[in-house]
């Protein structure tokens, strides 16, 4: 897909600039090069049990493959990265869990400024295009201008909004969404809440409450609780994560910033220490900056 192609050039040159420095000093595979590739793909964000466990594979498989020029390590090293992706995911598919007569409830949840709100507005034209018919609510009702910001992608994308003022209760804003939703015959109920992980009783008390409100009409609802990480943060991407599944039952990760300056790798990270399928990521500020995750199309965009 070309946008997701360009969306990444950038993370792939802050990858590839490593590895091709790599390959560049390239002479043969000796435990210089699985040392010096360990210490890239740490820099990657793969995380380090990831780079340790990838450089052994890799060491087994170049041998059995006997693959000697750099080409020919190169083709390894995608093949190992896209297995390993595949293998923690027991072959679980990436699509949204949607209903297929009746509402579907999606809740974002992830901290300030990764991009939930801008997600939301990305993915409710996605639907709104397929002939869905689409409601936000603004239950980030904590950051000064959240609702705001979600006003405007409702008008943007042409689908209505349920919103109260700041500082009103997250779970009242809710439960009118789902009354509405349900009353108006929409297909897709989008939840905008506030990540504020400072405090995590408060955040799992009121995540809490807004799933009663939401189970109380809907028993199978929220139907998918997308947490949403920025890639260009790193490592401390996956310490939020571990938080946010510790509050509550997040069923995939959307990352946003693909088209910034991510180191790549944490997508490997994600999924071997998170066990959460990667669903959606983001490559831009756009609406159409918007792809499905497909992993084999990303590693392999990578090293283009
Ligand atoms: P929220 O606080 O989690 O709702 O985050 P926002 O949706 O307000 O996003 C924070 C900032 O990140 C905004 O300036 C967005 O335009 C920007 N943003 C969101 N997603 C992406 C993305 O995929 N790429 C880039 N470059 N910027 C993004």
């Amino acid at each position: 897909e070309e946008k997701y192609d360009k969306g990444l050039k950038k993370t792939r040159s802050s990858f590839m600039d490593k590895l091709n420095r790599l390959f560049a000093n390239f002479r043969s595979v000796d435990e210089d090069f699985f040392e010096d590739l360990e210490d890239t793909l740490i820099e990657s964000d793969v995380g380090f049990d990831m780079a340790v466990k990838l450089t052994d594979e890799l060491r087994d498989e170049v041998k059995l493959q006997n693959a000697k020029d750099s080409e020919a390590v190169k083709n390894v090293i995608v093949k190992k990265m896209i297995d390993i992706y595949d293998e923690a995911g027991n072959g679980e598919n990436n699509n949204i869990n949607l209903v297929n007569d009746g509402l579907s409830v999606i809740m974002f949840v992830g901290v300030n400024g990764v991009g939930k709100t801008t997600t939301i507005g990305k993915m409710a034209k996605l639907y709104k295009n397929q002939g869905k018919k689409v409601l936000l609510a603004a239950a980030d009702t904590f950051r000064a201008g959240a609702i705001q910001q979600l006003n405007v992608w409702a008008q943007r994308d042409g689908v209505d909004i349920v919103k109260k003022e700041e500082g009103s209760d997250p779970a009242a804003v809710v439960y009118e969404a789902v009354q509405k939703a349900q009353k108006d015959n929409y297909d897709v109920l989008f939840v905008d809440t506030a990540g504020r992980l400072q405090n995590k009783v408060n955040l799992m008390n009121e995540l809490a409450k807004m799933k009663k409100v939401l189970t109380r009409e809907i028993p199978e609802a929220p139907h998918e609780v997308l947490l949403t990480l920025d890639a260009t943060t790193g490592q401390n991407a996956l310490n939020q994560a571990k938080l946010f599944k510790e509050v509550t039952n997040v069923t995939g990760i959307v990352l946003t910033k693909l088209d910034g300056t991510a180191k790549g790798g944490i997508i490997l990270a994600i999924r071997n220490e998170l066990h959460l399928p990667v669903k959606y990521v983001g490559l831009g500020e756009k609406v159409t900056d918007l792809s499905k995750f497909n992993p084999s199309e990303y590693v392999y965009g990578l090293f283009k």
